[in-house]
């Protein structure tokens, strides 16, 4: 069902071309929508623009941040904004309490300081709905990457996925759709199992460095380092690692670059390859995540 969201007002903060897609959306369900730093844009109409986010957090019921947060000293990216834009103690100060905070990932030291505030945030990154549909385009950009970085066909590779779990296994999926041999490597048994079933073959994480010398390209998606200087020592030269982990990425670059590996990390796939559909994955679990927290906050909407 289709949440609407007439009479309720939304700050849309920074962002990405996904953010130009998911605007018009929520509007389509009836919000009026405040943007800040979509000055050099193409026109969104019905969009009123506020120059800066101190101004806006006052008009709204909710604040909605960028999937990739802010940087440490709390600067948003705002591709289309004419200035920047920093989500900092100023502004944490002005945020009423009843507006709660909606971000993709929120840094520690963002989550103390509104905690401490009392003011609500709501981190997206996590949410299973969102990152299972994200990973869709996450995994055709990868393979892009990876088509784009090696000398091979897929089809045919021998190709190793780390980590089974969101991400891990619709990209194995994929590979195995394209024709590549697939290892999905992974510690728990039931995703052992499962691996085995849907025709990969199944490597344990402890018996990773026995096999991964046969590895053509390594998908790695577990966000720990786990291709260190054992496993890259291992490793065949020629091969390609396309890390989609969470910045820093689990694979020690400095020393595959001295082992003369190419390892390329691959943050924020979704909006760099498919902000369209990025966009509208965001517009299809929001609405519903608007309403729980307005309602929430104020048993009224
Ligand atoms: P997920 O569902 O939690 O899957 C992570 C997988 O990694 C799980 O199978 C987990 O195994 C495994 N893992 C975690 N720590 C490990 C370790 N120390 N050793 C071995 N395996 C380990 O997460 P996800 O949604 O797929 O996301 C995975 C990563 O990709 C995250 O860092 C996420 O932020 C990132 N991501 C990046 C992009 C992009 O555009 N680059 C897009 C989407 C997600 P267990 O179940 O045994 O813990």
């Amino acid at each position: 069902m289709v949440a609407g969201l007439k009479g309720i007002r939304l700050a849309v903060v920074g962002g990405d071309d996904r953010e130009l897609y998911l605007i018009p959306e929520l509007q389509k369900l009836g919000a009026y929508i405040v943007g800040v730093g979509f000055e050099k844009a193409p026109p969104i109409p019905g969009l009123t623009l506020v120059e800066s986010l101190i101004d806006a957090v006052s008009q709204v019921d909710m604040l909605l941040f960028p999937m990739f947060g802010t940087d440490e000293r709390g600067l948003v990216k705002a591709k289309y904004g004419s200035s920047p834009i920093y989500l900092n103690k100023e502004v944490l100060q002005a945020i009423p309490t009843k507006v709660p905070l909606l971000i993709g990932w929120a840094r520690p030291a963002l989550k103390s300081a509104t905690d401490m505030l009392g003011i609500r945030i709501i981190e997206t990154n996590n949410l299973p709905e969102l990152a299972i549909l994200n990973s869709i385009p996450s995994a055709e950009g990868a393979i892009q990457m990876a088509m784009e970085a090696t000398p091979i066909t897929i089809h045919g590779s021998k190709s190793f996925v780390i980590g089974l779990g969101r991400t891990g296994w619709t990209l194995a999926r994929m590979l195995m759709g394209i024709g590549a041999h697939v290892s999905g490597v992974a510690r728990k048994n039931a995703d052992l199992a499962r691996a085995t079933e849907m025709g990969l073959r199944p490597i344990h994480f402890s018996d990773l460095e026995e096999y991964i010398g046969q590895a053509e390209i390594v998908f790695n998606t577990a966000p720990a380092l786990v291709l260190d200087r054992v496993m890259l020592e291992k490793m065949s030269r020629d091969a390609v690692i396309i890390d989609l982990a969470s910045i820093p990425g689990g694979t020690d670059f400095e020393y595959a670059q001295m082992l003369g590996i190419k390892a390329l990390l691959a943050p924020g796939l979704p909006g760099m390859v498919a902000p369209k559909t990025a966009g509208k994955i965001l517009a299809e679990v929001y609405p519903q995540l608007i309403l729980r927290q307005l309602s929430t906050v104020n048993p009224m909407v």
